[in-house]
């Protein structure tokens, strides 16, 4: 049965991404405002943090300091003054190409821009029963009683338009603290007049409820309607599904799960290889069934930074005691291994290390190191955690990995519940800054835990939205009764048809079966994306 995809290319790609560092979300939104020509409409809260442009007066606007106060500060390339984000504030950032219909051409676009966003929000306001909610002349953002003698500042306002494409966006005070604008800084350089929020009007809502009306208006403004939205989960326990359907982990697996699995003399010689430097494959570890295919192809996934992990996603089977400290030979057997093994792609894996500082990025950026110096012609690919999405993830970038592969593992309703000490907004971001940093980029999902077909479709143009290249796709396997459940067995014929939607949006290679795990054919998928660089290349030159 052919299968029909739920999104049209023209629908408002609505996320709502929960609680998101301020510079995770402008990682995300900058990605998808260069690599995307997609809508988008990007909902989030972010942690405290006060963000200032080039011409801020910080001198007379910041009243504290805002490590103090628990809060970040951080300079941005926007104009306007000083700023406060954070909880109980919902952000909306609208990544839209304009088209004629939104009166394109030149400054003309900001304006009618500007003057479209504030009409949202009033809506908004308006459909919350807040009638009184207007501009207020000379002053950006969304006032209440603006034409009154003290109008209050409930939303703020500060987009950027370049050709014809548009980001960053508003912040409305639904139940923000308040004190944050009041005591610690002059929001927007605006002693005048006061701010105000929500709750403060005496209007009791939910984040969710207003993200409700937003994303309905601004589609009906932008889309013709036209929605296609894919929330993370907004609490423990909004994702707890009907388990009556799961997989009993008695029942016998599909045919197509049941390779025959043979290891010649090579891989035998090539265990012994790895025994005598010390070194664990993720292939061994994981019973990977694609173990002598990979190998006899000169490909294979080392682990690096031991094998005990400071998580405990659900699908996975780790040992999660107290991690060892780093051991600082490890790069260097690693790159003798992969002298032996004779290996073109070597594939770096880890586990997540939370309790090191950098997360462990220098490590594996050692590993780099010493692989290129032993064998410069290996090309190598990096599958690494998020680092908590830290600053340390340069370190590992400056190193050049030929292939940066992070795993979204799931889609964005189901994070929490898969890998709680992750994030799908923080895997975008990390996907969006290596893709910025001239990175070749790689993510990789399960199916089988319970998504739909239109989430995995929103999942892949999120992934291709941040510029991601390079895809992979598999049937998640319940490793022990302790994990999580087995929802289905997704039929071969669902690989097939995410890998051509996935190449319909741009990916570059989608490596989709039910076998298919994080570094299968790693090797041919990167040779692929590099044609398809260097045809591009050929391209624009
Ligand atoms: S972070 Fe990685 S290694 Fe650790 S539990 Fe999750 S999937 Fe497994």
């Amino acid at each position: 049965m052919a299968r029909e995809s739920s999104h049209s290319a023209t629908s408002l790609n609505v996320r709502w991404l929960g609680k998101v560092p301020y510079r995770e979300a402008l990682a995300v939104q900058t990605a998808m405002f260069s690599n995307s020509n997609m809508q988008h409409l990007l909902l989030l809260e972010h942690p405290h943090v006060f963000t200032y442009g080039p011409s801020s007066d910080l001198e007379h606007n910041l009243k504290c300091d805002p490590t103090q106060v628990g809060a970040e500060l951080i300079k941005v390339n926007r104009g306007g003054d000083i700023t406060y984000h954070g909880p109980g504030q919902l952000v909306v950032y609208p990544i839209l190409s304009l088209t004629a219909k939104h009166g394109v051409g030149g400054p003309a676009d900001m304006k009618a821009y500007v003057c479209a966003v504030e009409q949202l929000v009033i809506d908004t306001l308006a459909e919350l029963g807040v009638t009184n909610a207007g501009r207020f002349d000379g002053y950006p953002g969304v006032w209440i009683n603006p034409k009154s003698v003290t109008p209050q500042k409930i939303c703020a306002i500060g987009v950027r338009v370049s050709r014809g494409r548009t980001m960053h966006g508003f912040a409305l005070n639904v139940s923000t603290d308040l004190r944050y604008m009041r005591e610690h800084i002059v929001p927007c350089g605006i002693a005048e007049y006061p701010v105000t929020s929500l709750a403060e009007l005496g209007i009791d809502v939910s984040i969710k409820q207003v993200v409700d009306i937003v994303a309905m208006l601004a589609a009906k403004r932008w889309t013709n309607g036209e929605v296609d939205r894919h929330d993370v989960a907004w609490s423990a326990h909004s994702e707890e599904s009907d388990t009556s359907s799961n997989v009993e982990i008695s029942a016998r697996k599909p045919v197509w799960l049941r390779p025959h699995v043979s290891h010649g003399p090579e891989v035998l010689a090539t265990k012994k290889t790895l025994r005598d430097l010390n070194l664990v494959t993720v292939c061994e570890e994981a019973g990977c069934p694609n173990l002598s295919e990979c190998w006899a192809d000169g490909t294979a996934t080392m682990m690096v930074l031991g094998e005990r992990c400071t998580r405990a996603c659900g699908f996975c089977l780790i040992d999660t005691r107290k991690p060892l400290a780093p051991d600082f030979d490890e790069p260097g057997r690693v790159a003798q291994a992969v002298v032996k093994m004779k290996l073109e792609h070597a594939v770096l894996t880890m586990v997540a290390r939370d309790d090191l500082a950098d997360g462990g990025m220098a490590h594996v950026a050692a590993c780099v190191r010493e692989i290129r110096n032993l064998s410069p012609q290996t090309r190598v690919e990096t599958l690494i955690s998020d680092a908590k999405g830290t600053d340390a993830l340069d370190i590992l970038f400056l190193e050049r990995p030929d292939v940066l592969n992070h795993n979204i593992e799931t889609v964005a309703r189901l994070q929490r519940q898969v890998r709680p000490s992750a994030g799908y907004a923080r895997s975008l971001s990390v996907l969006a800054r290596a893709r910025r940093a001239g990175l070749t980029t790689k993510s990789g999902f399960m199916l089988g835990l319970g998504e739909r077909q239109d989430e995995v479709e929103a999942t892949l143009i999120d992934l291709a939205s941040v510029g991601v290249q390079l895809v992979t796709i598999g049937q998640y396997l319940r490793p022990s009764a302790d994990h999580l459940p087995v929802v289905r067995w997704a039929d071969p014929s669902e690989f097939t048809y995410y890998a051509e939607f996935g190449k319909q949006l741009g990916i570059n290679h989608v490596q989709a079966s039910p076998l298919t795990r994080s570094s299968y054919h790693a090797k041919r998928a990167a040779e692929q994306a590099n044609e398809q660089v260097s045809v591009h290349l050929v391209s624009i030159r």
